[in-house]
């Protein structure tokens, strides 16, 4: 077993902890000169917070222990793809090496969404992807097969059905085009980054 993959197989226990408590299973591991500085797990749920994914919550201890905020000599064990937030956190604190098993699709910062640790900050980490891939892979398919399958047992949510009738058919053909017109807008101005028509008809006096 390489060195990385003995710290990978650490953040993938900090991930199994992260699952065990119905959180997304991601672990992360600050090493500095082959020790172990940090260990933290995804708490975004049982913290109710959204900053408290595992990259950030280790770096943060990391910082303390070392009594700095730079970590210009640490390398940050992560078993996914770093989303932006906690690429900036590796940027700011000056991880010198990230090491990450799983890519990320839909927020990975390390070339999967984009890729933030090649553009000219005033930090560039190295990167080594893939390392202990197909465990981190499993762990993360396992956490959600299991929970689709509980989903299921759930009771589902059900529309309340209004207790006025149904408005008649006659006026229902111009409130649908209305309707119909209104969603277009909504649509289009939401694929341009700006939802705030609605809110801004609301305000007006
Ligand atoms: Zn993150």
């Amino acid at each position: 077993m390489t060195q990385d993959e003995h710290f990978m197989h650490l953040a993938l226990e900090e991930a199994a902890k992260a699952a065990a408590i119905g959180e997304i299973p991601v672990g992360a591991v600050v090493v500095r000169h082959g020790e172990v500085v940090a260990a933290a797990h995804n708490r975004r749920e049982t913290g109710k917070n959204a900053l408290a994914h595992a990259e950030c919550l280790a770096i943060e201890e990391a910082c303390r222990v070392r009594g700095g905020w730079r970590l210009w000599d640490c390398e940050l064990y992560v078993t996914m793809e770093p989303c932006p937030m906690c690429a900036g956190a590796i940027i700011n604190s000056r991880i010198r090496r990230v090491i990450y098993a799983v890519p990320d699709a839909k927020a990975g910062c390390c070339g999967s969404v984009t890729d933030l640790f090649s553009l000219p900050f005033n930090h560039r980490p190295e990167v080594t992807a893939g390392v202990c891939a197909d465990e981190c892979a499993a762990l993360v398919q396992d956490f959600f097969t299991r929970l689709r399958e509980e989903l299921k047992t759930r009771p589902r949510w059900k529309k309340p059905v209004p207790e006025t009738a149904a408005q008649p058919k006659a006026c229902a053909a111009p409130k649908e085009k209305k309707h119909t017109a209104e969603q277009g807008f909504s649509a289009a101005d939401q694929a341009e980054g700006s939802s705030a028509a609605a809110p801004k008809q609301e305000e007006t006096p």
